[in-house]
């Protein structure tokens, strides 16, 4: 497979115990890493970088090969998987997180296999900023560096999450993170202070709220898809950084035109749309390009409004 255009995900691969207003749901498939690989996957070639223990079914693994996904990158070591069980709230819109184990995760360092060190577009998942950063060193000159953090390295781990901003291209975080990362309130504010700290590009996630990107060209806006049925929102923020990062590899890269990234947000926003309507990734697990066409339509209607706005 050639390097040309290919994405390398690195990040959490797990099962999910999930407790949701319809039920609960133990040992889905879940991580960062996993979303971000199979919505990216629609697009591009992907490889994969993670860890999983002897307790992770062959059949996971073949999922994700039968979606392209190169799986030589993600090791199987003894012990058991990364799990993580989180609790939403009755409308969905909150969840918060009952237990983290992180098994065979807590001594993981990502090795990029020689082949995949060339990837020009990779994806640091949510992991330990040292973790991101040993990535970053193992890679050689990628043409985008994408990146997802949480407030718990905001907050315990600052010095190592300095240093990988200044290596990263682009940061996807939610309205949360902005504020805490850059300790202001006001969004717009927060995406300055975040520019000053590396990230030239930046999108921050506000949930059924849609989404902004903050970059050289300016600020725009993509909301997400209005749907009657949302089962489940995790790994929805994943699926989004994945279906940003494979339409510009897909594209060759984020073009000097403002449209090209603009147009990776309604990617993006459109894979987070599918992400959720089932439990855990099962519905991105068989999305198909004709899915992907519909729902693009769909937004480009949301946000249709005739042409000119003040004639
Ligand atoms: P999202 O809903 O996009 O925030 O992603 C949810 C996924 O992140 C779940 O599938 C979890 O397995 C995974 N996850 C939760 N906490 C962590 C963590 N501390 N480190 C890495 N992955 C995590």
């Amino acid at each position: 497979m050639q390097n040309h255009d290919a994405v390398l995900v690195v990040g959490s691969v797990a099962f999910d115990d999930l407790e949701m207003p319809q039920g609960t749901f133990d040992g889905v498939l879940g991580g960062a890493a996993t979303y971000s690989s199979l919505a990216a996957s629609l697009y591009a070639p992907v490889r994969i970088v993670g860890v999983v223990g002897d307790d992770f079914p062959a059949e996971h693994v073949e999922l994700l090969r039968g979606r392209g996904i190169d799986t030589t990158g993600l090791e199987r070591v003894a012990g058991k998987t990364f799990r993580w069980r989180g609790r939403y709230s009755a409308d969905l819109s909150s969840r918060t997180t009952l237990d983290t184990q992180l098994n065979v995760f807590a001594d993981f360092h990502p090795k990029i296999p020689a082949a995949h060190r060339s990837t020009p577009f990779v994806l640091l998942g949510n992991i330990h900023p040292q973790l991101q950063l040993e990535v970053v060193q193992q890679v050689e000159r990628p043409r985008l560096v994408a990146a997802d953090t949480m407030n718990l390295w905001i907050g315990s781990e600052p010095k190592a999450l300095g240093e990988l901003l200044k290596k990263v291209d682009l940061l996807i975080i939610n309205d949360e993170e902005a504020r805490e990362l850059s300790g202001v309130q006001n969004l717009c504010k927060a995406a300055k202070d975040i520019h000053k700290r590396g990230p030239r590009q930046l999108i921050i996630k506000r949930g059924e709220h849609g989404a902004l990107l903050f970059d050289e060209h300016g600020i725009f806006f993509v909301p997400a898809y209005p749907l009657e049925e949302v089962h489940d929102p995790t790994g929805a923020g994943d699926s989004f950084a994945g279906g940003l990062i494979g339409y510009l590899a897909r594209l060759g890269g984020p073009a000097s035109s403002p449209h090209t990234m603009r147009k990776a947000m309604f990617h993006a926003a459109a894979m987070g749309s599918f992400c959720v309507e089932e439990v855990g990734p099962r519905r991105i697990e068989r999305l198909v390009q004709a899915d992907l066409s519909k729902r693009l339509d769909l937004f480009r209607a949301l946000v249709d409004f005739g042409g000119d706005l003040v004639a």
